[in-house]
Formats: structure tokens, C-alpha cells, sequence
């Protein structure tokens, strides 16, 4: 029986002795090779993808202990903003837990997969008319009012719990990777890999990844109106900014931004050649190793094997997926059409 997070680390997680276990049996996602990536990179690259998760992204992996700790508590209730993802999760392990849940997300501005998702678990689903940092300012305030735990990764259980991927990272590979690469929105995730290294004393090079109009890492200053085609990175205050900034730099790695292009082609190459379907704030990782390399500080040897976080899924998206994707071919009812679709 594949165990979740919790039973496989809770010594190292920050429960309460008496906290219920809600798990969906997160995390132990697969770690693949891909030789064609590594040849393009010029370094072995391995793939972890996270939209193996029982939602479908990393965020059940800190939502499985943020939600326990609730439970634990005894609130009756969680709350996040989200660009998506975190909304699918917190719905997910809400229902589980059997505590209601209440999600605020961008309105028009949230890949239609993670909202079936989200209402398919039951959670109210508010559409804000804002963007997602707004939607967090408004869901502070809530939770500082009212008896509802705030569950997005501001929470410091989500970050705990996030840091397994890196354990797992370790494990598999036998010793820490030379580099990370990993797409920042919120820069929770990259917060949350340093920390997972950082205790089991390691320090990969980190790499992380803004979409050009969302990068307020790479410019130093709050983008007021984010816009990317990456919905889930589509950010401009990020939450965890001092924390990811120190671990970019403790790392000697560092942050960059990639355009909507090259994450656009990173995802269809992806898919179409690797076997990969990620959804497209996930490709901004692969999408940033490709344009910018390994670049290392004070002549450090280029790191010869890389692990790029794949964060969520493809199918949460169709919509891109459907815009980006060549179409299907209609044809009647006949052996001569059928042939002539499959073979021309
Ligand atoms: C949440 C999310 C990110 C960004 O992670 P942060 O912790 O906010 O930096 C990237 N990709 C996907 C698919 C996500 O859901």
C-alpha cells in the first residue's frame, strides 16, 4: 500500500502528536528520465512530476498536513485564494476532512479543470473581481476575522509539507541533484524544496522561473497587473518573496523570466516529444533551462544532473491545450476516408 505524506515523514512534519491524518495518499510521484531534454540541456535532466498527485499538483502535498493540522485544532472550516490549484486541493482534503471549504479565485482567469474540481468538491466557490493578489489581501483579512484556517502556502504547514518532494528527490537519486529547476509564482514551492534540502543538509543550485509579465523576482518590484498565459504563476507580490530570494541566492542559483513563447513551446515539445503533459505554468521550469542553461557563480563546475519540478497536470487546462494542439480529423464512415486521414 503506497503510504501518504504524513505516515512516510511525519517525524519531520510539523503535526501535533493528537492531529488526524487526512491524506489521499499524496506525494511519491514519479522522478523520469528524458533523455531527449537532457540532450537538449546539455545535462542529465530528470522530470518529477507533481501532477501525478491525487489533484493533480504539488499543492496536496502541503494541503494533506495544513488540513490536518486544522482538523487538529478543531476548525470547521478552510479557506484560500488561488490561481487554481490550490483551490482543487484545499476542496479536495476539505471534503476528506469533512470541513467546509471556501475558495476565492480570479474571476475568468482560473484553467477550467482546477474550478470543475473545486465545485466537484463542494467548496463555495467565489469568483473575485480582482486578481489573485487580491484575492489573498481579502482572505487574510477573512481568516483574521472569522473562525476559518487559512490554508494557502502564507501557512506554514503547507511549506512543511511541500518540502517531502525534495526527501523524495534525495531518496530516489540516492544524493540531492547539482540543480533545481522550478517554475515561482507565490514562491511557496521554492521555499519549501530549500527548506526539504536544507535538512537534509544539501544545497542543489536553484532555478526558478517567473513568466515575463509575472516576474516581480527578476525586476525586484511588485508587477501590479500580472498577465501570462500560466495561469497558476500569474502573480505579482509573491508571498514567500524574502525567503525565495535567500534561497536563490544561499544556493548560488537565481531567478529569471521566460515569455509566454517560450513556455508555449516548452509545453507542446514537451508533450509531443517527451511524453509529458504538463499543465503551462509547470513548463516555465523546462521552458527556463532551455533559454537561460546552467549558469554558475564564481566558476562553479556546470551541474551535470538536474531535476526539473513538473508542478500540475495538463489536463486541468484543456482550454490552452485545445488552442495550442493541431485538430482532429473528421471523416466519414469508410475504410478508403479512414486511410486517407490516417496515412496522408
Ligand atoms: C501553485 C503553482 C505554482 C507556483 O508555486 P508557488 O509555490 O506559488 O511558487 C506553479 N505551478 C503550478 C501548476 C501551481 O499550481
Amino acid at each position: 500500500m503506497p503510504a501518504g505524506l504524513i505516515e512516510r515523514y511525519r517525524d519531520r512534519l510539523s503535526l501535533e502528536p493528537g492531529d488526524p491524518v487526512v491524506t489521499l495518499n499524496e506525494g511519491s510521484t514519479p522522478l523520469i528520465p528524458s533523455p531527449a531534454l537532457s540532450e537538449r540541456v546539455g545535462a542529465e535532466v530528470l522530470l518529477k512530476f507533481e501532477g501525478a498527485n491525487p489533484t493533480g499538483s504539488f499543492k496536496d502535498r502541503g494541503m494533506t498536513v495544513a488540513v490536518s493540522r486544522a482538523k487538529g485544532r478543531g476548525a470547521e472550516a478552510v479557506i484560500c485564494a488561488s490561481t487554481g490549484n490550490t483551490a482543487a486541493s484545499c476542496a479536495a482534503y476539505a471534503a476528506r476532512a469533512g470541513l467546509r471549504g471556501a475558495v476565492i479565485v480570479p474571476e475568468g482567469k482560473i484553467a477550467i479543470g482546477k474550478l470543475a474540481q473545486a465545485l466537484m468538491h463542494g467548496a463555495r466557490v467565489v469568483a473575485l473581481r480582482g486578481n489573485f493578489d487580491d484575492a489573498l489581501r481579502i482572505v487574510r483579512e477573512l481568516s483574521q476575522k472569522h473562525p476559518i484556517e487559512l490554508v494557502n502556502s502564507v501557512n506554514p504547514h503547507r511549506i512543511e509539507g511541500q518540502k517531502t518532494a525534495a526527501f523524495e528527490v534525495v531518496e530516489e537519486l540516492g544524493e540531492a541533484p547539482d540543480a533545481l529547476a522550478i517554475p515561482v509564482g507565490n514562491a511557496g514551492n521554492v521555499t519549501a524544496y530549500w527548506r526539504g534540502f536544507q535538512e537534509l543538509g544539501t544545497a542543489p543550485i536553484l532555478y526558478g522561473f517567473q513568466a515575463e509579465g509575472a516576474a516581480p523576482l527578476v525586476s525586484g518590484q511588485p508587477v501590479a497587473h500580472p498577465e501570462t498565459i500560466a495561469s497558476a504563476i500569474r502573480i505579482g507580490n509573491p508571498a514567500r518573496w524574502e525567503e525565495a530570494m535567500a534561497a536563490f541566492t544561499a544556493s548560488r542559483g537565481r531567478v529569471a523570466a521566460v515569455s509566454d513563447e517560450q513556455i508555449i513551446d516548452a509545453y507542446q515539445w514537451l508533450a509531443s516529444c517527451v511524453g509529458v503533459f504538463c499543465e503551462p505554468a509547470s513548463a516555465a521550469s523546462v521552458a527556463g533551462l532551455l533559454a537561460h542553461g546552467l549558469p554558475t557563480v564564481d566558476h562553479a563546475p556546470p551541474p551535470q544532473r538536474v531535476v526539473c519540478v513538473l508542478t500540475g497536470h495538463g489536463l486541468k487546462d484543456p482550454d490552452t491545450a485545445f488552442a495550442k494542439a493541431p485538430s482532429v480529423i473528421n471523416c466519414e464512415n469508410d475504410l478508403a476516408d479512414v486511410e486517407r486521414a490516417v496515412f496522408d
